[in-house]
Order: structure tokens, then sequence, then C-alpha cells
């Protein structure tokens, strides 16, 4: 029996570090790390251990033998990334000392000399790009960490962004709950930098200051009606889902038997997934109370995907694409009003995303027949090559006018949801490219800020899973800590007790 990745990697690569035979991969310091959906391990090498089971902080490692019907094509998942790339060029072995999340021989400069005092760093953002950044500081330096979050529960993205049935997922918000209450760190929650303090009174009782503030808004489409009711952004649903204190419990109403979700990211499939699933599957889920409710109540029964590009093109992983095609109860239909939307299909290679979508079933959609009227059956409809040009109707959407390959159409709808993407908003007391909508920097290092750094999407843009965000935090806190052995952070005014008490009385 050998061990098999699922759909749920996080790429973090924590089982990288424990697998005593070298047999996941890509790996840390090889030329693929980062550039892959997720990791894979090598069933010729496997030596069944578990030893990676029992590190992956999402459950996402299972015994090949135990898969479920819907992880079964994971044990050849795995093996194909072999067959691919061929063997692996060899790392040295290394040894991880005490570390279980050390990827390899620490960097010269993230080596504080011993002699050196504790730093005093604010991480600001309890999401999981400020969680490894904490992580990374307080298992390897003697820093003190000042957590700070906006909201009053930590957890950012896991806990409002991570969609509530992504349970194994959601479980890595457990790894990094361990440092809310480690000795060296004092969180403050509810407090709000810019707000109830500056950034230069942050600064100011602190070596460093992290920012891990996210992208906190949604792109937008710049399309006539896109404000209207019925027509909002996924980011919104799914924070009405995950129960964010900012989202009203009555702010989505699903009632119309058609919705239409324009893009089709990993966000898109999660909110199309949430909408057509039976309700009772979100039973025991970490989904809110009041959207459980709802989501019984509705009356959806189509979810259509619009794509601006073609199937080869789909931003979403073939990881999550895979789990929408075994859903149960929801049929997948390709619309095919585009000759380029076959063509695609057919001649993708078998590793590639759009090969998944070969065995869904195509059809030239009629959009003016009512979704299925018998309301049994309930399907997602992937149509791509179609942007969206208009969201029409009066005082609520009606419909949505995108272009297709006979010309441009009305895809009546009663709600929309744009997950066109996440933006970054300005920081008080931080520069800001409008552009990117991130921080620039150098390295993590706020450009201009002596002691400010950023890390996260606010500080590469709104993309990359969970792992992405390990990685990024370890380039952050290298650059911090080589600051601060060559002297160039700003010697800070106030003591922690200041900080504490000044947070306590603004809050
Ligand atoms: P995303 O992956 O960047 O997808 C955005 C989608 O919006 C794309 O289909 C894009 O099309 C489309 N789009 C952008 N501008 C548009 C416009 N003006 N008109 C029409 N379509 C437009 O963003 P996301 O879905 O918000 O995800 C953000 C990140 O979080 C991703 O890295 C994602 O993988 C990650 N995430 C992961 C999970 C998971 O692992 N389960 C869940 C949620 C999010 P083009 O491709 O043509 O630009």
């Amino acid at each position: 029996m050998t061990f098999a990745i699922t759909q749920n990697c996080c790429t973090d690569a924590a089982c990288v570090a424990v697998c005593p035979v070298n047999c996941i991969h890509p790996a840390p310091g090889e030329r693929d790390f980062g550039a892959t959906e997720m990791l894979y391990i090598d069933p010729a090498a496997c030596i069944d251990c578990g030893a990676c089971a029992d590190a992956c902080p999402v459950d996402a490692v299972r015994p090949a033998e135990e898969l479920t019907p819907a992880q079964q094509p994971y044990a050849a998942i795995n093996a194909a990334y072999f067959e691919r790339s061929g063997q692996p060029e060899p790392r040295e072995a290394v040894d991880h000392g005490p570390n279980f999340h050390a990827w390899g021989t620490p960097d010269f400069e993230r080596v504080l000399p011993a002699d050196f005092a504790p730093l005093r760093v604010a991480i600001v953002g309890t999401g999981p790009a400020g969680m490894y950044a904490a992580e990374d500081l307080l298992l390897h330096t003697r820093s003190q960490v000042t957590l700070v979050d906006r909201l009053p529960a930590p957890g950012g993205l896991i806990r409002y962004g991570v969609a509530p049935d992504h349970l194994a997922t959601k479980r890595i918000g457990e790894t990094f709950a361990r440092f809310h209450t480690h000795p060296r760190v004092r969180m403050h929650l509810g407090l709000d930098v810019g707000s109830h303090v500056t950034a230069a009174e942050l600064a100011a009782h602190h070596d460093a200051v992290i920012y891990a503030v996210g992208a906190a808004t949604d792109r937008r489409l710049g399309i006539p009606g896109e404000d209207l009711p019925g027509s909002i952004a996924a980011t919104r649903f799914v924070a009405w889902y995950n129960a964010h204190p900012e989202v009203a419990p009555d702010a989505v109403a699903l009632s119309a038997d058609r919705v239409v979700v324009v893009g089709n990211g990993n966000v898109a499939l999660d909110v199309a997934r949430i909408l057509a699933c039976d309700p009772t599957a979100l039973t025991g889920t970490a989904v809110a109370g009041h959207a459980l409710d709802e989501l019984r109540r509705s009356k959806v029964r189509e979810v259509v995907l619009l794509g601006r590009r073609g199937p080869e093109h789909a931003a979403c992983t073939g990881t999550e694409l895979l789990a929408l095609k075994n859903l149960p109860g929801v049929d997948l239909v390709v619309d095919d009003h585009d000759p380029r939307v076959g063509t695609a299909i057919d001649a993708a290679g078998a590793a590639q995303k759009a090969a998944l979508f070969r065995d869904v079933p195509r059809e030239a959609v009629d959009w003016s027949t009512p979704p299925d009227p018998s309301g049994q059956r309930r399907r997602i409809v992937f149509r791509f090559h179609s942007e969206p040009l208009e969201m029409r109707g009066d005082e609520n959407l009606r419909a949505v006018r995108a272009t297709g390959g006979a010309g441009e159409q009305e895809i009546p709808a009663g709600l929309a949801l744009r997950a066109v993407g996440y933006r970054g908003v300005p920081q008080s007391g931080l520069p800001f490219d409008e552009g990117s909508g991130t921080v620039p920097h150098e390295r993590g290092r706020v450009t201009g800020l002596p002691g400010t750094y950023v890390v996260g999407w606010i500080k590469r843009g709104p993309s990359g899973g969970i792992g992405a965000n390990r990685r990024c935090a370890a380039e952050t806190v290298g650059t911090l800590l080589a600051d601060a052995v060559a002297g160039r952070l700003p010697a800070p005014t106030g003591g922690a007790r200041a900080f504490h008490r000044l947070a306590r009385r603004r809050r």
C-alpha cells in the first residue's frame, strides 16, 4: 500500500520535511515547486510509513487503498506526475532539527546572532499569510509577536473565505491556532489599524510591523448594471455563507431558478458548488445557519459559469473541477455555443485541464427555456468564450447580456455573482499601487518605510492557495531578519506594555 495526495493539498510542503525517503515532489528547491496545483507522492518510492499523512495540515494525504470513489483518480494523478516529469533531481538529505515545518538549511540571513535581543514584531492580519509569518518568527527566532486583527475572531480567509464544505482545508486553522496562545504572542482582536490605532503608533511600539491584510474587496467588471440589486460580488456571497460579521444574514435571497456566475476560478467553482449541491450535504459543515436555511429554501436549479476565454484557460484548478464532476445530484454541461469550445476540449492532452471536460455532455443551451421545469435536477453549465456585457433589469437583475459564438445573447437570471477576483485596498499609512492593488515592496520590505513589511495577497496580488503564503512569508521574514542584523530597523519609542494599554483604551 502507498499513500496518495488528494484534492485539498495546500502545497505548503509540511509533508516533504517529514518524508524519510524523499518521495514527495516537487519539493522546495526543485524547479516545479510552487508551480504545480498540488504535490505528488511517487508510488514507486513510497514506503507507506504515513509520516506525511500525520504532518499534513489539511488531511489531504490518504492511503491509496482507502481512497473514496471520488478520490480514486488521485492514485493515478500522483503516479502520472512522475511518469511525466521523470525522476526528480535528488535532494540532499537535510537535518531539519526540531522545527517540524523547516524545509531546508536556514539561509545565512535568517539566522540571528545568539546575543541578538529578541525582536518585537506586530503582524496585522491573522489569515494564512500572517500566521505563516508568525510561525516562522516564533519557531526560528526568539521574537515576541503582537497579532492584530480588525475582526473579533482570528483566521482571515481560512474562517471567512474557505468554503464551508472544505472542512479538511479549514483544519489548517487549528495548526495556526496553536500559535494564538504561544507564550511569546499577544493577540488583539477587534482592533483596526487605521481607525483604533494608527500605523505610526503601531510602528512606534514595535521593532517591525508585517501587514498581512489580504485583498479586502472585489475586482469590478466595469459594465452597465453591475450594481443592480441581484448582482453581487462572489466575495460577499462567500462571506455570507461563512457567517462573516459584516454581512447580514438576509444579504442573499435564492429566489431565482438560474444564477449566472462570472468567472471560472476556484471561487466561482466554490459558489457554484454551494448553490447547486443538495443542502442536506451541507449539514454538519461549517456553513452559517442562516445560509443553510436559505439554501434549503433555494429555487436555484441552474448555475451558469461564464468564462471569457476557452476551456484550455479555465482559471480553476483541475482538482476542484474533478470534485465538481463528482457532486451527487448535479449534472455538468458544456454550452456548445461556439465551435472553439469543443475543438479545445477534443485537442487537449490527457494531463491538461481541458481534458477533464471530455466526458461532460455538450449542448447548445436554449436560454429561452427555464432550467429543468420539473425542478428535480440541478445543473452547472460551463459557458466559455463568453464575456458579460451588461446586467439588465429594473428593480432587480433580470438577465445578463453576454457575447457568444452566434452573437450576443441574453441569459435570463435573477442573481449574478461576480467571481472575477479579489482586490487589495489602500492601507492607511502605507504606499499603494492602484494598478495592482498591492503595496510596493522589495522582497517584502515596504518601499520607503523602514521596519514595515508585507506578506500574502497585499504583497503579491490575489492569487495562489494557502501554501503559497508559506513561501511568501519565508521571504518576508528573511528580509526582516536581514534588516535587523544589518541595523536597518528604526528603534521603537514605546514598549510592549504601553502598546497593549493603548490598544485596550482605543478599542
Ligand atoms: P482567479 O483564479 O483569478 O479567477 C478569476 C476569474 O475571473 C477568471 O476566470 C478570470 O478570467 C475572470 N475574470 C477576471 N476579470 C474578468 C472580466 N473583466 N470579465 C470576465 N471575467 C473576468 O480568482 P479567484 O477565483 O477569486 O481565486 C483567487 C485565488 O484563490 C486563486 O489562486 C484560487 O486558486 C484561490 N482559491 C483557491 C481555492 C481552493 O483551492 N479550493 C478556493 C478559492 C480560491 P481570465 O482567466 O480570463 O482572466
